[in-house]
C-alpha cells in the first residue's frame, strides 16, 4: 500500500501531523520506534501548553493526541526506520519490521537528551543514573539525588525531584543558571535544594548500582569524589544537559544545520514531498505549542502537495 502521508516520530509533531492529516482523509501512518510521546512524556506538569487542563501531564496530554489523531484513521505502527530513500515521487522507508511506502514524508523525530560522556555513564543507566524524573523520581524516595545542567528542564525536573528527594543539588558547569528567572527564583526558594557551581562529571562510579561520582571544578581543577551516605548506599544522578536532535538517518539526504533539519516557514525541507516538524527542524523554540503547530503546517503541505502532484503528469 502506498501512504499518502508517512509520519516518523508521534511526539506532539507527529501526533498533530497525524490529525491534521487524516481530518483531511489522507491515508495517514505515524511510525513510531518505542511508545507515542516524545520528551514530553516524562514531564510531570504541562503548566504552558494553551487550554491543557490543571494538572496536565505529559502522558495524559500525549495519550488525549494519540487518541484524536486515531479517532480521525491514523494508523500506527511500532517499527524503527533504518533506511529511507527520498529522492523519488514515492518515498520508500525500511524499517525493522517492514517496508513503507507514501507520496509524502514528514520527519518528526524530535530529540534525544544529550550525555555527559564520562565514563561509567552508560553502564550505571537504569542503575541510579536516570534521563526522565516523572519515570524514576520515586526510586529515590528520601536519598540523594544530583541533577546536571543549569537549563530549564534541570532546574524544573530538579524541583519536582525534591517532592521525593531529600536532597536535590544542581551541579552546573558555571556560576549562573541559564533558566529562565521565574524558574531560579523558586529553585533559590527551595530549601531541599542545593547547587554545586563550576562544575562538572568527570566519572560515575558503582557496583551495579551508582556509588559515587567523581565532579571537576572548571575554574580550580581540582577533583571531589561524592560518595553514597553509608546509610544509603547509593544516590541519583538526573543529567538534563540539552538535546541531540535525532536526525541521524537523514545524515546526507536532507539539508541540515548542526544536525536539525532546514525546513522553510511551510515545513519543507529541500526534498520535494518531504517535511519536517517539530524539534528535529531548525527553530528558536523548541516546546509542544510550536511542535503541535508545525506538524499542522506540515500535513496542510502535504496535503497540498499531493493535489499538485495528482493535478500533474505525476498523477496517477
Ligand atoms: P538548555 O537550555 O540547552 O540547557 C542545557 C544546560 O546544560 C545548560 O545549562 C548548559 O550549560 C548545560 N550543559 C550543556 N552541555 C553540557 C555538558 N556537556 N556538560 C555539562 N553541562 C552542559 O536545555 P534544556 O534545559 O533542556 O531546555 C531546552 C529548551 O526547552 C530550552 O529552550 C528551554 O527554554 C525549553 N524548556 C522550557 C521549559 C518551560 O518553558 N517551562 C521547560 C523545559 C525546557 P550552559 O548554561 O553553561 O550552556
Amino acid at each position: 500500500m502506498i501512504y499518502d502521508v508517512i509520519i516518523i516520530g508521534a511526539g506532539p509533531a507527529g501526533l498533530a501531523a497525524g490529525l491534521y492529516a487524516s481530518r483531511a482523509r489522507l491515508n495517514t501512518l505515524i511510525i513510531e520506534k518505542e511508545k507515542a510521546g516524545g520528551q514530553i512524556v516524562s514531564t510531570d506538569e504541562v503548566a504552558n501548553y494553551p487550554g491543557s487542563v490543571e494538572n496536565a501531564t505529559g502522558p495524559s496530554l500525549i495519550a488525549r493526541m494519540e487518541e484524536q489523531a486515531k479517532e480521525f484513521g491514523t494508523e500506527t505502527i511500532l517499527d524503527t526506520i533504518k533506511e529511507v530513500n527520498l529522492d523519488e515521487k514515492i518515498k520508500v522507508l525500511k524499517g525493522e519490521k517492514g517496508e513503507y511506502q507514501a507520496k509524502t514524508v514528514i520527519i518528526a523525530t524530535g530529540a534525544n537528551p544529550r550525555l555527559i560522556g564520562c565514563p561509567g555513564e552508560k553502564e550505571l543507566t537504569g542503575r541510579g543514573v536516570s534521563y526522565c524524573a516523572t519515570c524514576d523520581a520515586a526510586f529515590f524516595e528520601d536519598l540523594e539525588v544530583y541533577v546536571i545542567g543549569g537549563g530549564d528542564t534541570a532546574v524544573e525536573e530538579g524541583m519536582y525531584l525534591t517532592k521525593f528527594a531529600r536532597k536535590v543539588t544542581i551541579v552546573h558547569r558555571r556560576d549562573e543558571l541559564r533558566a529562565a528567572k521565574s524558574i531560579q527564583e523558586k529553585a533559590f526558594a527551595n530549601d531541599k535544594m542545593a547547587f554545586m557551581w563550576d562544575s562538572v562529571v568527570e566519572e560515575i562510579k558503582g557496583d551495579g548500582i551508582v556509588e559515587s561520582m567523581v565532579v571537576k571544578n572548571v575554574k580550580t581543577g581540582e577533583l571531589t569524589e561524592i560518595v553514597a551516605h553509608e546509610d544509603d548506599g547509593t544516590f541519583g544522578i538526573f543529567p538534563f544537559i540539552g538535546f541531540v536532535p535525532a536526525t541521524d538517518l537523514f545524515e546526507g539526504k536532507i539539508n541540515m544545520e548542526n544536525g536539525y533539519i532546514v525546513t522553510d516557514a511551510d515545513m519543507k525541507t529541500n526534498i520535494d514531498g518531504v517535511f519536517a516538524a517539530g524539534d528535529c527542524r531548525v527553530k528558536s523554540l523548541r516546546q509542544v505549542v510550536t511542535a503541535t503547530a508545525d506538524g499542522a503546517i506540515a500535513a496542510v503541505q502535504a496535503e497540498k502537495y499531493i493535489d499538485f502532484l495528482e493535478g500533474t503528469e505525476y498523477g496517477k
